[in-house]
Parts: C-alpha cells; sequence; structure tokens
C-alpha cells in the first residue's frame, strides 16, 4: 500500500498494488455477502477510484450522505483523517476550495466568523461560536498533520 498525503488531508492518495486489490476484493465480497448483497464490479471499481483519486465528500465533512472514501479505508484498516471531526473536516474542506495550499488554508481558517466578515448573515449567529471552535480545532488539526506529512521533507532539503 502506497499513501501519497496530500496538502489538502481530504484528498490524501491511497495505491493499492495488485496482490492487495485481491485482497479488498474478497473482503468486499465477504462484506456483501453478510448483507446478503451480490458482489458489484462497479462498487469495486468505485471503491479503487476513491482511494486512488477521491475526496472525503460525506458523513466525514457533515454532508448527509455516506463517504466511499471512508468505507474503502475502513475496509483496509486506515484512516487518512484519524483524529478530525466531521465538523473541523468540514471547515477544511471549504478552506481548500478557496485556496488549494495547506498554508492558505490554514489562513483562511483564521479568519474567524463575526458580526464583521464579509459574507455576515444573521442566520449565523447561534452558530458563529461553535463554528469558531470547529476552526480553532482545524487549524491545530493541520499544523500537525503539515508537521507530519510535509515539514520533515522540506527540512531534508535544506
Ligand atoms: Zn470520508
Amino acid at each position: 500500500m502506497k499513501i501519497i498525503w496530500n496538502e489538502n488531508p481530504l484528498k490524501t492518495q491511497v495505491f493499492l498494488d495488485d496482490k492487495e486489490k485481491e485482497e479488498f476484493k474478497i473482503k468486499l465480497k465477504n462484506e456483501l455477502n453478510e448483507y446478503g448483497d451480490q458482489y458489484d464490479e462497479e462498487l469495486y471499481m468505485e471503491y479503487i477510484k476513491e482511494l486512488e483519486e477521491g475526496e472525503h465528500n460525506g458523513d466525514c465533512i457533515c454532508y448527509a450522505m455516506t463517504c466511499f472514501k471512508c468505507q474503502a479505508e475502513d475496509m483496509l484498516g486506515i484512516n487518512t483523517i484519524k483524529g478530525l471531526s466531521k465538523y473541523s473536516a468540514g471547515a477544511i474542506s471549504s478552506a481548500f476550495r478557496k485556496n488549494g495550499k495547506i498554508d492558505g488554508a490554514i489562513e483562511e481558517l483564521r479568519v474567524p466568523f463575526s458580526k464583521e466578515h464579509e459574507r455576515f448573515q444573521e442566520w449565523w449567529i447561534p452558530h458563529i461560536d461553535r463554528w469558531n471552535k470547529d476552526r480553532e480545532e482545524a487549524i491545530e488539526w493541520l499544523i500537525v498533520y503539515n508537521k507530519e506529512h510535509f515539514s520533515k521533507k522540506e527540512n531534508r532539503r535544506i
């Protein structure tokens, strides 16, 4: 298994070799069997695609749908966004949509929600404290993530 960490943690890529793909397929078959479902080649392909080039998109970032990338990672016994709450993951998702780089996303997350925010709307008021807490948690998580996966390589280059 080869993991290529992406600056956007929701887009980390997981590549399986042929043997691992076969094992994954067997696991999927067994799992579907347990639920009385037939093996579905399309579903298998979808999981592989999600692992290789998908983006976390679903429950894990507070969208009311199943995240295929999480499901596929679960089946492999890995979690590339370990320790990240779905609320902070949601904040990270929107921060990266505005700025594709980790430093830029952290900058984006540092701008708190407030009445002075450029996009402020009245309905935000009861949510603002929670959102800002989620953003702070997201920043802390991203700083650790950045150190873990990127800073070391930069140091080596120097
Ligand atoms: Zn996910």
